[in-house]
């Protein structure tokens, strides 16, 4: 229940904008008259914002070696300076804010240099360049809303989310997060202004910079929501909500009005970018509400994400897809008596820093077959061949090989867990599709199945299993 102040307005509401609702004039313009629209509702507003699209790929590629640092700089300069003459009216206020993105762009092109001098960088310094695009957004975005006559005030978030030192991927202290988060905020809810937060980073007990990984301004918006804690916190991005398939894809994807908070996690986690997939604990932990909506149609209600949902028998809400990956099998009939070999299979994965998207164990021991990105394959076999070298040996292990590249195909519903023969359903419309499984999963908390299909079927098995969404 959203709680209403006695002038009438709702209470607090966090708002993030990604990349591509920041990206260009006309975009920005867009989040500029939603944020003044808003204001007339809620008492407090926050509005977190990514870089501008591509800025922070572009800025990655800098530090890198793969972007020239001069025409680069040249690119961010322009980018942002397009947007300042448009929406930033005074004068002052728009040679400030530029001053101050210059500035960034500066300490960022020094920073490379030294990279390219050093032959070397560490996670600390990417982190440092990987974050510089929202620190440049946020003086554009506060200048422009200013300008539209809502006070707003830039804040850099390394003063509010505390994180620890896991530079690149970094873990937030929720406790330490609230207390800075309310610190810095209340002072300007109190003067009616709205503050204009950076997504993406963070920074340790040290004050250095840290990020929360890629895509992770949506998760900023969760810690900061949880931390006020807000009523709601409504991610803003270019389409209408979680969509039944990536529309990039399927051009006949359609909204998914309401959506649980675990069909949402399975699906983030199997690759449907609309949401990073670590934005959903907070929410539910602090009981907060989350809406997915779309800047460009800011009437369309987008999608609503709830913690309990009654489950549509025979329902499957969505489907997404993971490509670029290998399947490894180890098999041999002597690996029943060989202890801990998934013990030892998965600590040596652990150990190469892949990720395991998906796990299969036929029941008789006789093989372990699991997903990996397909750039950890070969590194992941002989690896693996040399911790087994023993049992490969002696027979007990015949095999240790990787497939040919495949996709992961999965379907997600909370109806599927009380309805018997949706596995079924799905194996025979790609069967009949002529769309091999070269395996099968189902996720742990029963609202998906996960089915592995070579590279070359994946769009057809995205198509087919698309049609069979009521
Ligand atoms: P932002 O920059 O706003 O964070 P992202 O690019 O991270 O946006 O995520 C939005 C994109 O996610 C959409 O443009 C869409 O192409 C893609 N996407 C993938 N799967 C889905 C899905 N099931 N529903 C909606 N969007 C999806
Ligand atoms: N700008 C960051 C990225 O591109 C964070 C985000 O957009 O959520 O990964
Ligand atoms: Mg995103």
């Amino acid at each position: 229940m959203i709680s209403k102040t006695l002038t009438g307005k709702k209470e607090t509401l966090v708002m993030k904008f990604g990349g591509t609702s920041v990206g260009t004039p006309e975009a920005m313009r867009q989040v500029v008259s939603i944020v003044a629209a808003e204001k007339k509702n809620w008492r407090n507003l926050v509005v977190i914002t990514s870089a501008l699209s591509g800025v922070t790929d572009l800025l990655i590629d800098m530090a890198s070696g793969k972007a020239n640092l001069k025409a680069s700089a040249a690119i961010l300069q322009n980018r942002h300076r397009e947007i300042a003459d448009v929406l930033i009216h005074d004068q002052t206020a728009r040679e400030q804010a530029l001053l101050l993105v210059n500035k960034i762009i500066d300490q960022i092109v020094n920073l490379c240099q030294a990279i390219a001098i050093l032959g070397e960088s560490t996670p600390r310094i990417m982190d440092t360049i990987a974050s510089a695009g929202e620190r440049m957004c946020i003086y554009l975005l506060a200048a422009a809303i200013q300008s539209a006559g809502v006070a707003a005030q830039p804040v850099e978030a390394d003063c509010l989310i505390r994180t620890d030192d896991h530079y690149t991927d970094a873990h937030p202290d929720m406790e330490k997060t609230q207390e800075l988060t309310r610190l810095e905020l209340f002072p300007l809810f109190s003067q009616g202004i709205v503050p204009v937060v950076t997504g993406f980073l963070a920074a340790n007990d040290k004050g250095n910079i840290t990020t929360l990984g890629r895509g992770g301004s949506d998760y900023s918006a969760a810690l900061i929501g949880a931390a006020l804690p807000a009523d709601d916190v409504w991610i803003f991005t270019d389409v209408d909500g979680v969509m039944t398939a990536d529309p990039r894809l399927i051009l006949t994807a359609s909204t998914v009005p309401v959506c649980s908070y675990r069909e949402i996690a399975e699906l983030a986690y199997y690759g449907a970018k609309v949401l990073h997939p670590k934005t959903i604990r907070p929410v539910i932990e602090a009981g907060i509400g989350l809406r997915v909506c779309n800047t460009f149609n800011p009437a369309h209600p987008g999608t609503r994400l709830v913690s309990e949902l009654e489950a549509q028998a025979g329902i499957i809400k969505a489907i997404t897809t993971v490509r670029d990956l290998q399947l490894i099998t180890i098999e041999g009939r002597g690996m029943l008596g060989v202890p801990g070999v998934a013990a030892r299979t998965f600590e040596t994965v652990a150990k190469s820093k892949a990720s395991v998207p998906l796990i299969t164990q036929a029941s008789s021991e006789q093989s372990i077959c699991f997903a990996i990105p397909s750039s950890f394959a070969d590194k992941v076999v002989s690896m693996l061949k040399d911790v087994f070298r023993q049992e490969i040996e002696h027979r007990d292990i015949d095999r240790v090989w990787a497939t040919d590249e495949v996709g992961i195909v999965t379907v997600v519903g909370e109806g599927m867990k009380s309805t018997p023969g949706v596995a079924g359903r799905v194996c025979s419309a790609l069967g009949n599709s002529r769309v091999n499984v070269i395996a099968i999963a189902q996720g742990s908390s029963e609202v998906s199945i996960s089915l592995v299909v070579a590279a070359a079927q994946i769009q057809q098995a995205l198509q087919v299993l698309h049609q069979l969404i009521q």
